[in-house]
């Protein structure tokens, strides 16, 4: 049998250490809500594969419609003979998402691919060149998107120079004393001594930041970034890598505010396991840019396409929406009792919507101290109980939830109680 111990050694000989893991758990096969490490041993699977699996490791369907399309042919390139799963994929997200008047889509392959091609869509579309991004948003590491992302370590370290016309102000967060008015003060002086308006092209910002630690964007600062983008003739950039499909409990996170984005980017649990990701905008947007000016040799891919078809179909049938809301709701209660009690290790700020669940590991009960050390501490301690976590944060102290959205009630409660004994003082 081969072990994790040899595997991890074979690892650090052959991959550079730029890549880390969060477990040295390899994997041998999944299933829903659970995984198997080359190993047997048995893990609950509450990472997702960074919230990729909202329908679950291996969904019958999703499995069922790859396997026909395998049958078919699995590649051609969109823009050598273009394929149906291609455009009905784009005409049902049309109709989804939140966007005023007709919309349009293109396919990619990664988040980052998806957030660069909103950019340059946008800088086509508006003729300007400037982006506004938030401090703790995450949009990816490929060069433009390690520049729009607001975290230096690990994301930009050794990295320099980035690319020009990015600028990041504080994203509001009552704990980091930032308020929504702060935020958009920060966005006049901007505009003041950096940028002016008229070379904004966009402000792109995550409807819930993600890797930031599961902080919402309110109401508020929603509908001033709207009126701003309007008063000025800037396009909003709704990043819904890490929050669309059912996982807030609505389509897209953006919905919760009711406001529209001019432009979304998608991708993770999109295509439920296979790689694919889409910029949705509004049509005239889209369409700004020149004919052969974007696309990708495997972007949209047939078999992630027919893979996605199945996972929105999925999210009807089983209401995973609906879900999303019960599973919060269940996460949330037991995480408060937990906060309650004096014999463990201290937790705050219980939130999220829907089952975007996040909480804080603190140094003291009361206060939001972060506490990174106890966190890695609680990650590994559940991993050996048999629970795949996941940390995020700019301090490195929250333990985020993407449970799948297909878990059932038993094996949620099953991962909740590793998760309370990982928590024991
Ligand atoms: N945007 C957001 C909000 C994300 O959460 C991520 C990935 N964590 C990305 C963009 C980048 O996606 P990818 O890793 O597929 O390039």
């Amino acid at each position: 049998m081969t072990t994790n111990a040899e595997l991890q050694a074979r690892r650090a000989a052959a991959v550079p250490r730029g890549v880390a893991s969060a477990h040295p758990v390899f994997a041998a096969r999944a299933e829903n809500a659970e995984l198997w490490d080359v190993e047997g041993k048995r893990y609950i699977d509450f990472g997702g594969g960074i919230a990729v699996l909202n329908t679950g490791h291996r969904h019958p369907k999703v499995m069922a419609a790859v396997a026909a399309q395998l049958e078919q042919f699995t590649h051609t390139c969109f823009q050598v003979s273009p394929y149906e799963s291609y455009i009905e994929l784009a005409e049902r997200l049309n109709v989804l998402a939140p966007i005023n008047g007709p919309a349009k889509t293109i396919f990619f392959t990664t988040g980052a691919e998806a957030l660069e091609n909103a950019i340059k869509i946008a800088r086509a579309a508006s003729g300007r060149s400037g982006v506004i991004t938030f401090a703790g948003g995450y949009h990816g590491r490929t060069m433009l998107t390690m520049a729009m992302t607001g975290k230096v370590l690990p994301y930009k370290k050794k990295f320099a120079p980035l690319p020009a016309e990015i600028y990041h102000v504080p994203f509001p967060h009552e704990p980091f004393g930032v308020t929504v008015e702060d935020s958009l003060r920060a966005i006049d002086m901007l505009f003041r001594a950096d940028i002016e308006p008229d070379r904004t092209a966009a402000i792109v910002l995550e409807p819930v930041q993600g890797e930031g630690g599961f902080i919402p964007a309110s109401t508020e600062l929603l509908q001033a970034l709207r009126k701003l983008c309007d008063k000025h003739g800037i396009l909003l950039i709704a990043d819904e890598v890490q929050t669309a499909f059912a996982r807030t409990g609505k389509m897209f996170g953006i919905e919760h505010s009711g406001v529209k984005p001019d432009i979304m980017t998608v991708a993770k649990s999109l295509a439920g396991g296979f790689p694919l990701s889409g910029v949705i905008g509004r049509a005239d947007i889209m369409d700004a840019a020149e004919p052969g000016g974007l696309g990708g040799t495997y972007a949209g891919s047939p078999i992630a396409c027919a893979a996605a078809l199945a996972v929105l179909d999925v999210i009807e049938e089983e209401k995973l929406i609906e879900r999303a809301n019960h599973i919060g709701a269940m996460m949330k209660s037991r995480l408060e009792a937990i906060s309650l009690r004096n014999n463990t290790i201290p937790i705050a700020a219980i939130r999220g919507p829907g089952a975007m669940v996040a909480f804080d590991i603190v140094t003291t009960r009361g206060t939001n101290e972060p506490d990174a050390d106890t966190t890695k501490r609680v990650l590994t301690k559940a991993r050996e109980h048999g629970l795949i976590l996941l940390s995020c944060g700019v301090y490195g102290n929250a333990v985020r939830l993407l449970v799948p959205l297909t878990a059932s009630d038993e094996l949620i409660d099953e991962g909740l109680d590793v998760l309370e004994l990982a928590l024991a003082a």
